[in-house]
């Protein structure tokens, strides 16, 4: 009965033309974009950053909206910054796809705006806005001018329209993040291929899915946030085991502990600054940490209307003012190792991402943590959209390297809701996305004309203990006897893991479906959580279905026989007919108890007095059947 069909979904054409894709790394602080050179020319399909036409590669993520409704992205933006705070937006990632209800202390931003600028419009839940001199604006808008502004970079550099992106997104982006992600491309105009998770691109443009099976850490130290990402590669396929981190701690930190060491050195308080000279202050101290990522010392200077000052700050000094802030991000290595149940020892390679991972102490401190050499070939401020390129490059069909499209997979299982309330896997857990399965199911009784469709994810085998995802009706089903209808249901899990599952019935064609979203509802805990049940359970859950399997098996030949008492009673004597209501009512009694065994005998009892009943309806309707019929009727089958 049960049909397992599998079809392939996403497979690329066989290239023929070379098509325009890009990789997007849209981040915190910085924003680049990289492509895979065509074959042919002098790259040779290797991943290059593009830069812009003063050959930088960094896009700084900021945007000032000036008054005259004229935007400026990127260093045109920095450079307005000191003179125009309040219109200058940074650090507008931390609230995508955020409303005020989820963000407690938006003081926490760097966004560059009066408090009372995050106006509240009706709803809590609406999306924060901005005021600035060109009105109202939203994370997601601003990001979409990153995104057009390097868009328009690559068109130019690539020499003509981009055909598809992949933009990266932080492992523990959210469903709401992700989509406000995909909106601002829909906004710059831009065919998202997929987004993909910040440390799974870092992987691939170190080439680690061409790796044997193994753990990966990837330790992500940008401007303003400290991600770590703890990765399994089973058979090139990435899964994400653990995210942890700190999402206000980075880089700027660093230029904060050098600001304060200033302010102390050169006995004033911040308040004796104005807001443009504090701004310079910070931006000096950003060169500063820099430029001792190189250099033994460096000379920082404070100049304001009422003080100057200058004073040597070394690389020891240095050391000192953030050895706090860098420990505090090994002592999150060591609690995400711990969730992933690994120990330091365990991880094949630690991938350095983000430009604060060049500060020396930091690399030796990540050293010293898994007892090896971190991986630093790759620019660690490019190496997200590298591997993003490379994955661009390859979804919109450039490359024959069909394996880069199986980097995510399903954390949980996902099926259906079967008679006795029993969970049918469609897809298992860990299955690569994009995926496609299909099923076959029958109605349970005779005449029914409706099948109701309960999605649900988990690995647990009763529906009471796994996680429900949706619900949904197909009605319009022909009345037929019970098992006769063809009810095909699909599950389609999209390469960004939203799931759509559709019911048709394969006679009459009626079909309904539903969209869900199942892959980012749940917190990696709760995965955790629900995996551990799940192996804890085993042998509960075994003896759970097969209890619930007995009931409906009972349930069900009770059914059929009252149905063919009540048409074929007169076949039966009485001392029979008695025989038999005894056997149904012994299951009736047993049914609703736990003891599946007694409703196993009770059920073969009642098989045994009904089998010469059985045989005699049979008998019966082939006599009947054969009435008026030539033997090539009957030999059809159309029995
Ligand atoms: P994000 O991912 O938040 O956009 P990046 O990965 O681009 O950020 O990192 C930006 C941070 O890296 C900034 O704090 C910057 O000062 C720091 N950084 C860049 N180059 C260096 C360097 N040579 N030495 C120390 N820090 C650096
Ligand atoms: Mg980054």
């Amino acid at each position: 009965m049960a049909l397992l069909q599998i079809s392939e979904p996403g497979q690329s054409p066989v290239p023929h033309q070379f098509k325009r894709a890009i990789g997007i790394d849209l981040g915190t602080t910085n924003s680049l974009v990289a492509a895979v050179a065509n074959k042919g020319g002098a790259d040779n399909g290797i991943a290059k950053v593009i830069n812009d036409t003063e050959g930088r590669a960094i896009l700084p993520s900021v945007v000032n909206y000036a008054a005259s409704g004229a935007q400026y992205v990127g260093y045109e933006a920095q450079a307005i910054a000191a003179d125009d705070p309040f219109n200058t937006l940074a650090s507008f990632k931390r609230l995508m796809g955020r409303g005020l209800n989820d963000v407690s202390d938006t003081s926490q931003f760097q966004i560059v705006t009066p408090n009372d600028a995050l106006t509240d419009t009706a709803d809590k839940n609406d999306v924060i806005r901005i005021a600035t001199a060109a009105g109202e604006v939203t994370a997601t808008q601003a990001s979409a001018e990153i995104l057009k502004c390097l868009t328009a970079r690559a068109a130019d550099a690539l020499g003509g329209a981009i055909e598809g992106a992949v933009i990266t997104v932080p492992a523990y982006f959210d469903d709401a993040q992700r989509q406000a992600t995909k909106d601002a491309a829909t906004i710059a105009g831009l065919n998202v291929l997929r987004l993909i998770n910040e440390p799974t691109a870092a992987a691939v443009a170190y080439g680690l899915d061409k790796a044997d099976d193994r753990y990966i850490v990837v330790y992500d130290l940008g401007g303003g946030t400290f991600d770590v990402s703890i990765l399994q590669l089973s058979e090139g396929v990435f899964e994400v085991l653990s995210t942890g981190g700190n999402s206000a701690l980075g880089g700027d930190d660093f230029d904060l502990a050098i600001v304060q060491w200033a302010l102390s050195q050169a006995n004033i308080s911040a308040e004796q600054l104005s807001a443009q000279e504090y701004r310079r202050l910070l931006i000096d101290a950003r060169a500063a940490k820099e430029s001792l990522t190189d250099n033994d010392s460096v000379t920082v200077s404070i100049q304001s209307s009422s003080v100057t000052w200058a004073g040597e700050l070394t690389k020891v000094g240095f050391d000192a003012l953030i050895d706090a802030l860098v420990t505090a991000t090994i002592a999150a290595c060591k609690a995400s190792l711990n969730d992933a149940d690994l120990t330091a020892g365990e991880i094949a390679d630690v991938v350095l991402v983000g430009g604060s991972t060049r500060v020396p102490l930091v690399r030796e401190q990540v050293t010293a943590l898994f007892q090896q050499a971190p991986k630093t070939d790759v620019d660690p401020d490019q190496v997200v959209a590298l591997g993003a390129a490379i994955q661009a490059n390859s979804l919109i069909g450039n490359s024959r390297d069909s394996d880069l499209l199986l980097l995510d997979v399903i954390p949980l299982s996902l099926g259906i809701e079967t008679m006795g309330g029993l969970v049918e896997k469609i897809i298992h857990r860990n299955t690569s996305i994009p995926s496609t399965r299909a099923q076959e199911f029958t109605t349970y009784k005779d005449g029914q004309t409706a099948l109701a469709v309960h999605v649900v994810q988990g690995e647990r085998d009763l529906v009471s203990d796994c996680r429900s995802l949706a619900r949904f009706e197909l009605r319009g089903i022909p009345p037929m006897v019970a098992g006769a209808a063809r009810i095909e249901v699909v599950f389609n899990v999209d390469a960004d893991g939203i799931l759509d599952v559709s019911a048709k019935e394969t006679i009459t064609g009626v079909s309904a479906h539903v969209q869900v979203k199942p892959s980012y509802g749940l917190e990696e805990s709760e995965i955790a959580q629900m995996l551990k049940a799940s192996y804890s359970h085993a042998s509960e859950d075994r003896d759970a279905r097969m209890l619930a399997e007995q009931r409906v098996e009972a349930e069900g030949l009770v059914d059929a026989v009252n149905m063919a008492l009540a048409q074929d009673g007169h076949l039966l004597n009485d001392v029979e007919r008695a025989d038999i209501d005894a056997a149904i009512a012994a299951v009736l009694a047993i049914v609703g108890q736990s003891d599946t065994q007694a409703i196993s005998d009770a059920v073969a009892a009642l098989g045994r007095v009904t089998d010469t009943f059985a045989t005699r309806r049979m008998d019966q309707s082939v006599r009947a059947a054969l009435q008026g019929k030539n033997i090539e009727d009957v030999a059809d089958g159309s029995l």
